[in-house]
């Protein structure tokens, strides 16, 4: 939700400075600092508002800080709407002006041009010479093996006997040109479920890495051509709780739904699953946790699964640091979460992690791989297409 100044001011007012969200919030645990509390930047909010603070430097570097992780949102008694206090400081108070998000607009707005640098990637990475493409920069440095780039159909009939209804699929930037395997096993198991998968061409990114710029035209537009490419009688399945999140909050004629959350509550009962005797470790990101509030999904969904266990990770309510662009753009504290998180999973002896954003999935691949733990990481969708044989050579 956009507030304006007034309404920026009137929410923040209902903060009641109990400090319960403190505990909750990563990076005050970090810096131990007030102003990087949720309390703490809801009062510098405020007060840059009414003119009572200066809009400098210093206020930027806090609100810069917070990695827009809503967890200070679920611990609230009072239901402070954060997410919508800090995304219209940014928008109003605070534009980035980050030399790699003015380069990357284009591909994002673009998916003919995403798809174009994926071709590019993907040819490099099979020449073998992803060596330089790593050696260029701290983005690169994330990208995985990514999967041959695939051309969407429109529509993709269901393969059971009886149709069930009609779904949207949004592909999203990062899982259409890394995870494209993601997308291929949703449409799988949904097909088999009795759902046809439709793929509108004309859909783009979902704008929540622009708005966490402050950009908010860009984002604007971005929702403006979602809104216009999407059939609003169906729901819109996300299989990234980045994207779904942002979408759920401000694609509002349309229902968004989290992949795991919509399959959750369809009916199994004509399918096949194949057992699976491992320990499956669930991360929840924080997307899905406290914006979409549909984390418990996916353990249902993994518990579809006969034989496999089902497990938390334990570090569960933190961060790992990734939070969109952050993992970019405040490359310290995104270590320390991340750091954080692999302690947690060697701790645990983690064989399989499941993580439901892509953002979540490049941040902790790279850190497991920096420190050469062998843990395979993928969407939980993957996991019981799998199951289901789903085979995506
Ligand atoms: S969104 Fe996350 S990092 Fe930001 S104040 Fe809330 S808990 Fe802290
Ligand atoms: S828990 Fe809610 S009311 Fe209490 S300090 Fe945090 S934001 Fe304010």
């Amino acid at each position: 939700m956009s507030l304006s100044i007034n309404e920026l001011v009137v929410e923040a007012d209902r903060c009641v400075a109990c400090g319960l969200c403190l505990p909750h919030c990563p990076t005050y645990r970090k810096t131990g600092s007030e102003a990087d509390s949720p309390r703490g930047r809801i009062q510098l909010m405020r007060a840059v508002a009414q003119d009572i603070l200066p809009n400098n430097n210093r206020f930027k570097q806090h609100i810069d800080l917070c990695l827009s992780c809503r967890s200070c949102e679920s611990a609230c008694p009072n239901s402070v709407n954060y997410g919508a206090l800090v995304d219209s400081t940014r928008a109003i108070f605070i534009q980035q002006k980050i030399m790699w998000f003015a380069l990357a607009k284009p591909f994002i707005r673009c998916r003919l041009l995403m798809s174009g640098l994926t071709w590019l990637i993907w040819l490099i990475q099979q020449c073998k010479f992803e060596g330089l493409l790593k050696r260029l920069n701290s983005a690169a440095k994330l990208l995985p093996a990514i999967n041959k780039p695939v051309t969407w159909k429109s529509l993709y009939p269901t393969t059971a006997k009886s149709k069930q209804g009609d779904v949207s699929l949004f592909l999203g930037c990062a899982s259409h040109a890394l995870d494209s395997d993601t997308l291929k096993a949703s449409i799988y198991v949904l097909n088999a479920l009795g759902f046809d998968v439709h793929i509108p061409a004309q859909q783009t990114c979902c704008g929540s890495i622009a708005r966490q710029m402050g950009d908010v035209a860009e984002a604007n537009k971005l929702l403006a051509l979602n809104q216009r490419s999407f059939d609003v009688s169906m729901p819109i399945l996300t299989v990234a709780s980045g994207c779904g999140s942002g979408l759920n909050d401000y694609l509002t004629h349309h229902h968004v739904q989290d992949v795991s959350a919509f399959l959750a509550s369809c009916d199994w009962s004509k399918v096949n699953i194949k057992t699976l005797n491992q320990r499956i470790f669930v991360q929840d990101p924080c997307s899905l946790r406290n914006g979409q509030k549909s984390h418990a999904s996916v353990y249902a969904l993994l518990k579809k699964i006969p034989q496999a266990e089902i497990v938390p990770l334990s570090s569960n309510g933190q961060c790992c640091g990734g939070a969109g662009a952050y993992m970019l753009s405040q490359p310290s504290m995104a270590n320390q979460l991340l750091n954080d998180k692999l302690i947690a999973i060697k701790n645990a002896e983690v064989d399989i992690l499941a993580t439901s954003n892509i953002g979540c999935s490049l941040h902790i691949a790279k850190g497991l791989k920096d420190q050469h733990l062998n843990v395979s990481i993928c969407h939980p969708i993957q996991i019981i297409a799998k199951q289901m044989g789903f085979d995506n050579q």
